[in-house]
């Protein structure tokens, strides 16, 4: 068992490259973010606990997160790969992962720092759109589907996220850069931390993550 870590602000484009690198590596793509937003729509305990923190921008706690990850990643072979995306999210989580990984005998391969300069981050969330039937993301300037709230792939209808609103991204960022900009230097220091520019076109940010994943 192995995994690639997606590190980056809200809106710095990990879900998007996730998409990307899933049609062309084995790795399972897991979103922390995904797995709330579908915990809250089927209404169980940990969706109702996490959507009072989600709607605010705050951090679901360290615990809940990590439990979620265990039990997740509990129900695959020893063999799976994993590209997480939004976890973690905390130096706690991060030392939760060690200790998980530890016991499975599973490694972090590398971890993609996504960095973005922050004025572009807003724009990225207040414009983006997602399909709520598929969860593809698009963008309404940058990544716009062919006809305007429809998804390509499905035909399910776009939506706005509640916390892609100005107040909460405010917030986010805010949480962003206290509590997980830390993970940066966490990561520095185990030589596992691969700096991406994000700020570009998506197949070229896809193709220098590929790179180093293939070499
Ligand atoms: P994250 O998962 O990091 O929060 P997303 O992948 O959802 O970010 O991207 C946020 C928004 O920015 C989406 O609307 C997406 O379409 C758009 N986006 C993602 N990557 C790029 C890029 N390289 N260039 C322009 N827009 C992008
Ligand atoms: P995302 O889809 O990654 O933008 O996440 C949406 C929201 O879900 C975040 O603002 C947090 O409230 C919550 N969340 C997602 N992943 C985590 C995590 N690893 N730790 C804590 N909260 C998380």
């Amino acid at each position: 068992m192995d995994a690639i870590i997606l590190l980056g602000g809200p809106g710095a484009g990990k879900g998007t490259l996730a998409e990307t690198l899933k049609t062309k590596t084995d790795f399972i793509h897991i979103s922390t973010g995904d797995m709330f937003r579908a915990a809250m729509k089927a209404g169980t305990p940990v969706g109702l606990e996490a959507k009072a923190f989600i709607d605010r921008g705050e951090l679901v706690p360290d615990e809940v997160v990590i439990r979620m990850i265990e039990e997740r990643i509990k129900q695959d072979s020893q063999s799976a790969r994993y590209m997480f995306d939004g976890f973690p999210r905390t130096i706690e989580q991060a030392k939760g992962l060690n200790e998980l990984f530890a016991s499975m005998d599973a490694a972090i391969l590398h971890v993609f720092n996504l960095s973005v300069p922050s004025e572009v981050l807003i724009p990225r969330l207040t414009g983006r759109r997602t399909c709520r039937s598929c969860g593809a993301v698009y963008h309404i300037m940058y990544r716009p589907p062919k006809e305007e709230g429809v998804c390509d792939l499905d035909g399910g209808e776009l939506y706005q996220r509640d916390d892609d609103c100005e107040k909460t991204i405010l917030n986010r960022l805010e949480v962003y850069n206290r509590q997980t900009s830390p993970l940066i230097d966490f990561y520095k220091q185990s030589d596992l931390l691969r700096d991406v520019d994000a700020s570009g076109d998506v197949r070229a940010i896809a193709g220098s993550v590929l790179n180093v994943i293939q070499s």
